[in-house]
C-alpha cells in the first residue's frame, strides 16, 4: 500500500488533473490511496465567501459559490463523458453549494463567524475536488472508490486546527480502507479534513492536506508517501543563480528540517513526523515534470559505500535574502544571568521570531524577516542596550548530515569566500549545518562560489542526480 497526495496546484485544472490521472495508472499494483487537496485557490474563496457572509455581504458572498460551482462544473465536463456519471457530479456539487449557501444565511443572520462554521466552509474545497476526480478516475478506467476522509480522521474540537486520534484513525483505516481493496485498484479520499467523534466537521489547519498523508501513510504502515507538488523537490541551491544546480535524490529528515526555514515552498517536515516516526520513506515529486525523479526524504538513508566516503559533505545550499540583523551590546552582560532572558522576551512580546543567533560575552547578534513590529522592539531594547540595526543582509545556510564527521568544512567555505564580508556565523551543535549572515548585494556570488567549491567534483549517484 502507498500514499499519493496531491497538492492544489496539482489538480487546478483539467490538463493537471490528466496528469495526476496518468501519474496513478502507473501505480496501481502498489495499492494506492491517494490524498487529495482543493483545487488551488478553493480554500481561500471558501473562507472570503465565510467573511462574507458575516460581514453582511451576502451577495458577495453566494457570487463566490456560484464562481466554484462553475469552475468545477466546467473541469467536470470536460474530464467526464459519461452521461450519468456527469449527473451525479453535477448533483454532488450542487449539494455542496447548497449546504454552503445555508450556511451564508446562518452565518450572516447571526453575524457571528465561529472555528466551527469556518471548517463548515473551508472543508467543502476537498469534497468539491475529489468529487470531480473520482469519476473522472473511473472514465480512465480505473477501478476507484472515493472514500470520506472525515470516516477515519477523528479529530478533537479545536476547529480549524484540530488534533486527530491517531489510535483510532489506525483501527478506522483497518476497518475501512483496507477492506476497499478487495473491490477496488484505488481509493480517493481527501486531505486536510476530519471529524469529531459526534460527527462534526474538522480541518487539521491551513496545508493539512500534506500531514493527512503523512497520518494516513503511518496509519497504513505505508511501504511509501508520495507528495506531489508544484516544485522539483530538493535542489543543490536555487537553480535561477547556479543553472546547473543538481537534484538531491536523498535526503535525511533532519537535514529537510533544517531547509525548513528557506525551502518550505516543498514541503514543511513537520508535517511528515508521522511518517518519519515509523520510518516510512517521503517521495517529493513534481506533478509538471513527473520524470525528473524528486526527492527522497526518509528517517535514515542507504547510502552507498562511496557515497558514506565521499568527500561531498553538503547536500544543499540554502539562502534567505530581505533580512533584517540587530547587534545588541551592553556592559551589563558581562557575568550578568538573565540577560538573554530580557532580550529574547521582548522578541516574544512582539510577536517576531528570532532565526539565527550567535552571542559573545557582551553582545547578542540575532536576525529577523518580520519587520512589522521593528521600531517597538528597537525601543524596548533600548531601555537596556545599545541597539544596532542593519538591514539588506541575507542568510545563507549549508546542510549536510556527513559534516558532522568532516573537518575543515568552515575553512572550506569561508576560503571559498575569503574575500565577501561575514556579519555572523552560527554552527549548532547538531553541526548538520553552518549558517551565515552576508549582505545582501553579495548573494550570487556567494551561493556560485560555494556551488563550485562543493559540487563540482564527481559526486555520489545514490545522492545526486
Ligand atoms: N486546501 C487546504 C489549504 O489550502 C489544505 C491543503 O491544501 O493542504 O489549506
Ligand atoms: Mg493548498
Amino acid at each position: 500500500m502507498i500514499i499519493i497526495k496531491f497538492g492544489g496546484t496539482s489538480v487546478q485544472d483539467v490538463s493537471s488533473i490528466r496528469s495526476v490521472i496518468n501519474i496513478i495508472k502507473t501505480k496501481l499494483h502498489k495499492q494506492p490511496v491517494v490524498v487529495v487537496s482543493a483545487v488551488a485557490g478553493v480554500t481561500n474563496q471558501l473562507i472570503e465567501s465565510a467573511r462574507c457572509a458575516v460581514a453582511g455581504k451576502k451577495e458577495e458572498s453566494i457570487g463566490i459559490l456560484n464562481n466554484l460551482r462553475n469552475r468545477h462544473l466546467e473541469i467536470a465536463e470536460d474530464l467526464i463523458k459519461d452521461s450519468g456519471e456527469l449527473d451525479n457530479v453535477n448533483k454532488a456539487i450542487d449539494d455542496i453549494v447548497t449546504k454552503l449557501a445555508n450556511l451564508v444565511e446562518g452565518v450572516s443572520l447571526i453575524g457571528e463567524l465561529t472555528n466551527r462554521s469556518l471548517d463548515m466552509f473551508a472543508a467543502q474545497g476537498e469534497l468539491l475536488s475529489s468529487h470531480v476526480i473520482a469519476p473522472a478516475m473511473k472514465e480512465a478506467d480505473m477501478a476507484v472508490q472515493w472514500f470520506d476522509a472525515r470516516q477515519v480522521m477523528v479529530t478533537d474540537d479545536q476547529f480549524a486546527g484540530a488534533v486527530p486520534n491517531i489510535p483510532l484513525l489506525a483501527d478506522k483505516c483497518r476497518t475501512l480502507i483496507r477492506p476497499l481493496f478487495n473491490e477496488c485498484q484505488v481509493v480517493l479520499t481527501q486531505g486536510f479534513i476530519g471529524s469529531t467523534s459526534s460527527g462534526v466537521t474538522t480541518t487539521l489547519g491551513r496545508g493539512g492536506s500534506d500531514y493527512s498523508a503523512a497520518l494516513l501513510g503511518a496509519a497504513m504502515d505505508a511501504e511509501d508517501i508520495e507528495i506531489w507538488t508544484d516544485v522539483d523537490g530538493v535542489l543543490t541551491t536555487d537553480p535561477r543563480i547556479v543553472t546547473h544546480a543538481r537534484r538531491v535524490k536523498q535526503m535525511s529528515f533532519r537535514e529537510a528540517s533544517e531547509l525548513a526555514y528557506f525551502g518550505a515552498k516543498v514541503l514543511h517536515p513537520a508535517t511528515i513526523i508521522p511518517a518519519v516516526e515509523k520510518n516510512i520513506p517521503v517521495h517529493v515529486y513534481n506533478t509538471k515534470n513527473p520524470d525528473f525523479g524528486g526527492t527522497l526524504i526518509a528517517a535514515t538513508l542507504h547510502l552507498s559505500t562511496e557515497a558514506q566516503s565521499s568527500s561531498c559533505v553538503i547536500k544543499s545550499i540554502a539562502f534567505k535574502k530581505d533580512i533584517t540583523v540587530f547587534n545588541i551590546t551592553s556592559s551589563r552582560m558581562l557575568l550578568a544571568h538573565g540577560y538573554l532572558y530580557s532580550i529574547f522576551e521582548i522578541f516574544k512580546k512582539h510577536k517576531t521570531a528570532v532565526d539565527v543567533v550567535s552571542t559573545t560575552e557582551v553582545s547578542v547578534s540575532l536576525t529577523i524577516d518580520n519587520l512589522e513590529n521593528l521600531d517597538s522592539i528597537v525601543r524596548d531594547l533600548s531601555v537596556f542596550s545599545q541597539v544596532q540595526v542593519e538591514s539588506r543582509r541575507a542568510i545563507v545556510c549549508l546542510v549536510g548530515e556527513q559534516m558532522r564527521k568532516t573537518a575543515g568544512i568552515a575553512a572550506r567555505t569561508f576560503g571559498a569566500i575569503r574575500d565577501i564580508n561575514i556579519n555572523m556565523v552560527s554552527q549548532g551543535a547538531s553541526e548538520i549545518n553552518l549558517t551565515f549572515v552576508i549582505d545582501e548585494k553579495d548573494v550570487d556570488t556567494v551561493v556560485k562560489r560555494l556551488h563550485d567549491e562543493f559540487f563540482s567534483g564527481p559526486l555520489p549517484v545514490d545522492i545526486f542526480e
